[in-house]
């Protein structure tokens, strides 16, 4: 389990969903206009850059 933060690209509603990892898309639905257009938002957790190549 592990949250996940989403914002609502319908009101721009930002909440977060706890759920598992493969669940997460079918869980994001906006808490306020129960729309699933949503977009995670990645917080800055990590310092670091993300990688450029694998
Ligand atoms: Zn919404």
């Amino acid at each position: 389990m592990a949250t996940y933060e989403f914002v609502c690209s319908e009101c721009k509603t930002e909440f977060e969903v706890t759920c598992h990892m493969d669940e997460r898309e079918a869980q994001a639905v906006c808490p306020k206009c129960g729309s699933h257009e949503v977009k995670q938002v990645y917080t800055a957790e990590f310092s670091s850059p993300p990688p450029d190549k694998y």
